[in-house]
């Protein structure tokens, strides 16, 4: 009803005005009163409770305060003029600061009068001060005093300076209540009001700015949060539903003769459950009428490259091509060597392409692409490339996804004139609340089980000073005929730094691990990819014992008998970093080894990460902790999926929610996937009116 009223440009409120406006676009991106109603505020203040000015800390949090000003100076300095003012209670004084506006303050504020003082306080010349307080006199104060609890909006530097203070943004809110009469369509249907017992719309909207008791303020805040993500997985798994209805994929029917031939013959090992059942997923998948868009999760080591392969054979089998795709050179080219191996014995054709592939074999590989005598590409993002082109992809495959962006994703779907099968694979384990929301359309398969034998890796935190001890350590290790990582960090490509580090660090294991005894191997980002591969193949045959590396050997590659991996500087890495480095040994049968070296210098965060790698090697538990520390900003996918711009949940502390949210919008689809029902109308417009203001959200599938 007043859906209009609340797309009217903020400008447009009484006590905005054009310059407020302005702000308020660029520093909160508030552009109408549907945006201003939807600023909801950080925390809330307890407005009974006032401090005095003898019990104040000096951890500059924000305070109330009751006192008079007994004098008024101007002070003047080299740059500019400032206004300061005394400011009293019984208990001792503090002084009150303006850089601007100081004309009008000197004319309006009255001394010896009693005031509600707010804000910030520094300690600075052994004295406490407020500078730009937030004040009204005690009697407009009390007056004013419609709750017990005052909103703190969130601010930015800006705004304050502009004079947009917190009393100024209630002012506001108020403001957008009075125009509006607070009349706020419900947006909820009667059954979910009902059956999880939520205030309607206007109470919840009123109480989240003003609220008039805790009870209440909890009421809002649980109904805004709830409606919020509601909406959010309710687009989710209807963009899920739609694309399984309206893209068809290729049926792959059959299960044939190569998928069981290997399975009987050739299969290595015994596949571990969490294999059997995930490729039991796929098939399925791949046999039903949709197309089909799934993330492959599995820790390190879990053994994921098998469960591509057995997924590309059903595509082979129903007469199709596949082709994988990986972020590095290193990482295609272990890729390729490996499955040819498997290959081998089954008649496949499989091809590697990647910028060093030549150019004469690269028309080859084209020319049997294109013919269809090619059954499996393998290569990095040089797949992507618009020359290459299959004659019938059914089922494309990315390893490590993390490392590649939405859109070269999205160029790999549309090498088909109908969109291949999708399946990419992730060692980077998302915290199943996140992935929900990040990954709510597509369908996830979890490897939850490493392969049987495995030790779990022992890892350690050294200090720079046990250098010796553990140099040791690692000439015992290569005695007992092991292999040795020793990772240096490269933050940025281009820092010639860590390159001197790295150059440094090759050079000191020169000398204490001399030659001919042992070998050494050096990987890093600024070799030609042929140097790089003939290093890493010296390692992989045996001919090295160790391998110093930047992070380039971060994903992927697989040499079983290396059970040593020596982190420097582990402090400058990230947790799922560490995480993924670890996981380059531990991957033969014999017990392994992580060191972590650092300087005595450690952060906060950084203890934490360093704690948490020596406590498990559990990569969904390290990737709790690290959503913790990052926020969920840095994780993948995030920016595309909105989880981000969540205006009131907040989606960590808010999971339980979120759950619930989730089961919710599963049970109205399951009823009435169209939103058809006349009880669910109002649900449908919400849903339009949001996808129709929101800038919808970009998937790649
Ligand atoms: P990731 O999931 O990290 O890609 P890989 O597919 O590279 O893991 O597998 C890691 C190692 O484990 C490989 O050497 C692989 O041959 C081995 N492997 C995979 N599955 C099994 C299994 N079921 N039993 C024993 N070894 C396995
Ligand atoms: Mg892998």
């Amino acid at each position: 009803m007043n859906s209009n009223i609340l797309q009217t440009p903020i400008d447009y409120l009484k006590g905005v005005g054009p310059n407020r406006a302005d702000l308020l676009r660029k520093e909160l991106g508030i552009h109408t009163y549907q945006d201003l109603i939807n600023l909801f505020p950080n925390r809330y203040l307890d407005r009974t409770k006032y401090y005095k000015i003898k019990s104040l800390q000096r951890n500059n949090a924000e305070v109330q305060i009751i006192g008079q000003i007994t004098r008024i100076q101007e002070v003047t300095q080299k740059r500019g003029k400032r206004l300061v003012a005394t400011f009293q209670d019984d208990t001792g004084t503090m002084e009150l600061v303006w850089f601007r506006g100081q004309k009008w303050i000197k004319e309006n504020l009255k001394t010896n009068k009693p005031y509600v003082i707010f804000g910030k306080t520094n300690w600075y010349n052994g004295k406490f001060s407020m500078p730009h307080p937030d004040m009204e006199l005690q009697e407009t104060h009390e007056k004013n005093l419609r709750s017990s609890m005052q909103a703190i909006y969130p601010s930015t530097e800006k705004l304050s300076n502009k004079g947009i203070t917190n009393r100024v943004m209630t002012k506001i809110m108020q403001q957008l209540f009075l125009e509006t009469k607070g009349n706020f369509s419900e947006t909820l249907n009667q059954k979910l009001l009902k059956d999880l017992n939520l205030i309607p719309k206007k109470e919840a909207l009123f109480n989240a700015h003003f609220p008039k008791n805790q009870e209440l303020l909890s009421r809002a805040q649980f109904r805004l949060k709830f409606e919020e993500l509601f909406y959010i997985q309710l687009q989710l798994i209807l963009k899920n539903l739609i694309h399984k209805s309206k893209i068809k994929g290729f049926p792959f029917k059959k299960v044939g003769n190569h998928f069981n031939t290997f399975f009987k013959d050739h299969l290595p090992f015994e596949l571990t459950n969490a294999q059997k059942r995930v490729i039991k997923e796929i098939r399925n998948d791949l046999g039903s009428n949709a197309q089909m868009n799934r993330l492959l999760q599995g820790d390190v080591g879990s053994g994921k490259t098998i469960v591509a392969l057995m997924s590309m054979f059903i595509a082979i089998d129903n007469g199709f091509q596949a082709c994988l795709m990986a972020p590095t050179e290193i990482l295609s080219v272990q890729h390729y060597n490996g499955l040819s191996e498997y290959c081998k014995s089954l008649n496949i054709n499989i091809k590697l392409l990647t910028g060093s592939t030549k150019t004469s074999s690269r028309r080859e590989i084209h020319e049997s692409l294109e013919n269809g005598e090619l059954n499996i590409l393998i290569g990095t993002h040089a797949l992507l490339e618009d020359k290459v082109k299959f004659k019938n992809l059914g089922l494309a495959i990315i390893d490590e996804q993390h490392r590649f962006g939405v859109a070269q994703r999205s160029k790999l779907w549309k090498k088909n004139s109908s969109p291949p099968h999708i399946l990419v694979m992730t060692a980077t384990p998302i915290p199943r609340t996140l992935a929900m929301s990040v990954y709510g359309d597509l369908d996830i398969s979890i490897i939850d089980e490493l392969p049987p034998g495995r030790k779990s890796i022992k890892t350690v935190h050294r200090y720079d000073k046990n250098r010796l001890n553990v140099f040791k350590f690692i000439r015992d290790e290569i005695a007992k005929g092991r292999q040795v990582y020793i990772v240096y960090p490269l933050i940025q490509e281009s820092s010639a730094m860590d390159y001197k580090d790295l150059m440094d660090g090759y050079e000191s294991i020169s000398r204490d691990f001399p030659m001919p005894e042992y070998q050494i191997s050096i990987v890093h980002g600024k070799m030609k990819p042929a140097d790089k591969d003939f290093e890493m193949q010296r390692f992989i045959k045996g001919e090295t014992q160790i391998m110093v590396a930047t992070t380039v050997i971060e994903v992927g590659v697989n040499v079983p008998n290396a059970s040593v991996m020596i982190i420097e500087s582990a402090e400058r890495f990230g947790l799922s970093q560490l995480h993924q480095l670890r996981g380059r040994v531990g991957r033969g049968a014999e017990q392994s080894y992580c060191i972590l070296m650092t300087s005595h210098k450690l952060s906060n965060d950084s203890k934490t990460r360093l704690e948490t790698m020596v406590r498990t090697n559990d990569g969904f538990e390290i990737a709790e902790v690290d959503l913790k520390l990052r926020g969920p900003g840095d994780i993948m996918g995030t920016q595309q999926s909105g989880v981000l711009n969540l205006k009131i949940a907040d989606i960590i502390k808010d999971k339980d929610i979120l759950q619930h949210a989730r089961h919710q919008a599963q049970q109205l689809l399951k009823l009435d996937p169209s939103l058809s029902h006349s009880e669910n109308k109002v649900i449908l417009e919400t849903y339009r009116q949001l996808s129709k203001y929101k800038n919808i959200w970009n998937y790649i599938s």
